[in-house]
């Protein structure tokens, strides 16, 4: 069966994700209808979906445009504070959001690991550790801060910010005897806005409500 053809808005679009996400819409034939970044607004449509990989300081205008379009929205933007996911959560009694730090597959199953397997490992050190390109503007990454809210416990959190690296994930453990490490690296940002068309196929289909990128890959809506 052919894929529903979205219309679509991206902040951020002159930024790296917002032109890996653009690149990815408009191979598989989505409608791009809205562009906003630091230069300005263009919309030549009506989105049913916007996607804001931007800048915290971008949130209270891309959820106005949310309630003006009744478009639901799937956000990766990292560096949120608890008021901006508070904000998304409330958006979240309107319309449909998925947000999630880290839009990778791989990294969202490693997430899925250290919440079932990492209290068993309570007793042994851990520390993550995270390399990502040398323009990120954040540290630790927002990966990071979720797989160690994952595991469920503070641990230290170690960034490296080297050439153009896209992001590599490591957790370790260890204990007297014993080392046990799970790793993830991204080959590219494709798998970024890979993951972000999943989101936005799900959130164009799915109820009002406030969803992660585990309730997209387990189709739970
Ligand atoms: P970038 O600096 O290349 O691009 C940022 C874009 O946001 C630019 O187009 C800029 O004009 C726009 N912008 C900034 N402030 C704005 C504002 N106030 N209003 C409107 N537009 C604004 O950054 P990037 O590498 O594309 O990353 C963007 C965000 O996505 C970052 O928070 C990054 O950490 C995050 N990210 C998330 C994932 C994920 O899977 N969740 C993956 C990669 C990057």
């Amino acid at each position: 069966m052919r894929e529903k053809i979205l219309k679509y808005g991206i902040i951020g679009r002159s930024g790296r994700m917002g032109q890996e996400i653009e690149s990815v819409f408009s191979q598989a034939g989505h409608e791009a209808v809205l562009s906003s970044d630091l230069a300005g607004m263009e919309c030549w449509g009506k989105p049913e979906v916007l996607m804001d990989f931007s800048s915290h300081a971008a949130l209270a205008g891309t959820m106005e445009l949310c309630r003006t379009h009744g478009a639901a929205l799937v956000i990766g933007t990292t560096a949120l504070g608890e008021e901006h996911l508070a904000a998304l959560k409330t958006l979240g009694g309107e319309t449909a959001v998925v947000q999630s730090f880290n839009f990778a597959t791989g990294v969202n199953v490693l997430k899925m690991i250290l919440r079932d397997y990492a209290p068993l490992l309570a007793d042994w050190d851990m520390e993550i550790e995270e390399t990502h390109h040398n323009k990120k503007k954040d540290a630790p990454s927002g990966t990071a801060i979720f797989l160690r809210e994952a595991a469920g416990r503070d641990c230290p959190t170690h960034s490296l910010r080297l050439g153009g690296v896209p992001g590599d994930h490591a957790a370790h453990f260890a204990n007297e005897g014993e080392v046990l490490s799970f790793t993830h690296r991204a080959l590219s940002r494709t798998v970024f806005a890979l993951g972000a068309l999943r989101a936005a196929l799900f959130a164009a289909g799915a109820e009002k409500g406030f969803y992660t990128f585990e309730d997209v890959l387990r189709g739970t809506r």
